[in-house]
């Protein structure tokens, strides 16, 4: 290997990184994140260990070799041995392990990859996942859905103190993080892909097994074409000549229910929603004169 040429474990890490990006299900736009363990050669032939990891805030979809910066390992594995460390000491020692310090900042959870020895690492915000411990009998729905060999770890905020909680669970099939998301892991970049959609397909099947469901009290009545004609042109008056707007139906089933309102006032049901939906949706009345629509500059996603 040359150190021009780009380690095998980064392009890995590049390629499975992208199909879990085009996965909302898995993850929304740059929430989750993946790493990958290995070695590079520096300007002198020396050989280092290294872990690449997605960079705070960047897209897995889109990611490319740059979204995913370089860290000397055994800088970031010394940290274990800190009782604790505030957030912004925790940030300061990770950024001087950068390779190149003048990548882009490593996710604010580089550490929770770092402590875990497996060579590839994915961590998704799956729905399925939230779904199974946002509420009190968590721990309970983990275990039934995802077998044993799975660990459950009550909520708390990403940090040292979650990442070292989980260094402890290294022996586990996984781990699913309450209200959060999905650890797991392997030495192959392609099983670790397996696993994360296994885990999740797992979620998914004991959900739909549950006999207590929602009531789907839908409402459904299409707009005469005319009548969503106007309230489109409305609505952008409102929104603003530079953006751009589009229909989606995707979003119908919750649009249709008569409890819409109720829906939309909940809680977030993970840390991506509240990020990157719930503040940038708005529920409208189609039953109220269009020209009655308030001001939406802010608001992306319309119910
Ligand atoms: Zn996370």
């Amino acid at each position: 290997m040359s150190p021009k040429q780009s380690p095998l474990p980064l392009v890995e890490l590049v390629v499975r990184s992208k199909k879990i990006g085009a996965d909302q299900s898995l993850v929304v736009y740059g929430g989750g994140n993946t790493s990958s363990k290995g070695e590079i050669l520096d300007h002198l032939g020396r050989t280092h260990q290294v872990m690449w990891v997605k960079g705070s805030g960047s897209d897995m979809m889109y990611g490319g070799e740059r979204d995913y910066p370089a860290l000397y390992l055994d800088d970031l594995r010394q940290l274990i041995s800190f009782d604790d460390l505030d957030d912004e000491t925790m940030v300061d020692y990770v950024t001087r392990a950068l390779v190149d310090p003048t990548s882009r900042r490593p996710s604010i959870e580089t550490l929770l990859h770092a402590f875990l020895p497996a060579k590839h690492i994915d961590h998704v915000h799956a729905d399925a996942i939230c779904a199974l411990t946002n509420h009190p009998g968590g721990a309970k729905a983990v275990a039934d859905a995802l077998g044993k060999g799975f660990e459950y770890v009550d909520w708390m905020l990403p940090g040292f103190t979650l990442s070292k909680i989980v260094s402890k669970l290294k022996d586990s099939e996984g781990i699913v993080l309450a209200h959060h998301g999905l650890v797991v892991w392997d030495e192959s970049s392609d099983k670790c892909l397996e696993k994360t959609h296994l885990a999740v397909a797992k979620a998914d099947k004991f959900l739909d097994s549950l006999n207590v469901k929602p009531v789907a009290a839908f409402d459904h009545g299409d707009m005469p074409q005319s009548e969503l004609n106007e309230l489109l042109l409305q609505l952008r008056k409102k929104l603003g000549k530079k953006q751009i707007l589009r229909t989606d139906h995707r979003l119908a089933q919750i649009a249709s229910r008569k409890d819409c309102q109720r829906i939309v006032a909940a809680s977030a049901s993970s840390a991506d929603h509240m990020l990157r939906i719930r503040p940038k949706s708005a529920l409208i009345d189609i039953s109220l004169p269009a020209e009655s629509i308030e001001s939406y500059q802010r608001l992306c996603t319309i119910l």
